[in-house]
């Protein structure tokens, strides 16, 4: 007799949210996406003590059907993509049906969701992958999901968990990205009752960029705009004495989704080349954008790394795109290329 088991649902969830949620910023990242990709304009987020015992989104997207309520929160389950080769264009933030159902696994979720403008919606209740309520429910159009408890029946996860301050300067870097990659959604974000980012969705990427890092910081960025056959570069970037000491200044936004890429990094820090201090960086949010085909983003779990089809004629293309927008700029700092 073999001994070789398939694992039942509940168990293979938990597995999975070992991977998908590994702190409460990590639960922030995959709602927010979803109400992204619900075409929601505003994204309202509340959380306390760092996300740990509550954290709410609340969007005006199209909201999920009454009777997919129940199947959105099982594995693979996604309106995302249907066949094998949607895989290879994918143009929304989410495809891998992983996020709900695993997030249920580990919290205690609430979600109200109404598709229309009728006030009704419905609502489900879950705790740690087992459904406690499912009801019909006054809702605006929109999705609500309120998120209790996170890791309760997981108390070694539990135990990982940072301090408040920790997990709240994690939730607020995935706030800020989200905000600086959709200029087009108002954003607000509470914690503990106190407001600590408000958008407003007017689509000035600017303007986001002074709401988090001050208007000062702001004014002293130029505009990239470059394109090239295969791809399309816009955003701000900060003129050469305008420069923070932490590689968190960066943010380089992929068809729309925030990742980590030495590909776009290096060859846009090499654009400043001996402007740049050594260990410093510039205050950046790029906008990269390409035919979903060019980009597999199918790389990682959590989504943060992607792989290029065409990295060095990418990487030329960047470095060009960087430097016109700072040579361009009226202002240069004299003295900057001694180092
Ligand atoms: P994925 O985003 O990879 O499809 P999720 O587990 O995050 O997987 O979500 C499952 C499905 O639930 C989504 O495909 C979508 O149809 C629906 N859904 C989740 N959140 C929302 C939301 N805020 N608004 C509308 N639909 C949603
Ligand atoms: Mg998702």
């Amino acid at each position: 007799m073999g001994i070789i088991k398939l694992l039942d649902e509940h168990l293979a969830n938990q597995i999975a949210a070992g991977e998908v949620v590994e702190r409460p910023a990590s639960v922030l990242k995959e709602l927010i996406e979803n109400a992204v990709d619900a075409g929601a304009t505003t994204v309202d987020v509340t959380a306390e003590d760092g996300g740990l015992t509550l954290l709410r989104i609340v969007d005006n997207g199209r909201g999920i059907e009454p009777d997919d309520l129940r199947t959105a929160f099982q594995r693979h389950a996604t309106s995302k993509i249907s066949s094998g080769k949607d895989l290879f264009q994918i143009v929304t933030l989410g495809f891998r049906g992983e996020a709900l159902p695993s997030i249920a696994a580990v919290a205690k979720v609430r979600c109200v969701s109404s598709i229309d403008d009728s006030g009704l919606g419905r609502a489900i209740e879950i705790e740690g992958g087992a459904i406690k309520k499912e009801e019909d429910a006054a809702a605006t159009r929109g999705t609500d999901m309120t998120v209790r408890e996170l890791f309760f029946n997981t108390p070694a996860r539990l135990k990982y968990m940072r301090t408040v301050q920790t997990e709240l300067g994690h939730l607020s870097d995935v706030m800020y990205r989200q905000a600086l990659s959709r200029p087009d959604i108002a954003f607000t974000f509470s914690h503990n009752g106190s407001t600590l980012l408000r958008t407003t969705g007017n689509g000035d990427l600017r303007q986001v960029v002074a709401a988090i890092y001050g208007t000062a910081a702001a004014k002293a960025m130029v505009e990239v705009k470059s394109e090239h056959l295969d791809y399309s570069l816009t955003g701000l970037t900060a003129m050469p004495l305008e420069t923070r000491s932490n590689r968190n200044a960066i943010t380089i936004l992929v068809n729309g989704r925030y990742v980590r890429s030495p590909a776009v990094v290096q060859p846009m820090l090499q654009a400043y080349h001996t402007l740049l201090p050594i260990n410093r960086f510039p205050l950046s949010v790029l906008n990269l954008r390409m035919h979903p085909t060019l980009v597999d983003v199918n790389v990682h779990p959590a989504k943060l790394e992607v792989r290029f089809s065409k990295e060095t004629e990418l990487r030329a293309f960047i470095e060009e795109a960087v430097r016109k927008a700072l040579g361009e700029q009226t202002y240069i700092p004299s003295g900057a290329a001694v180092r």
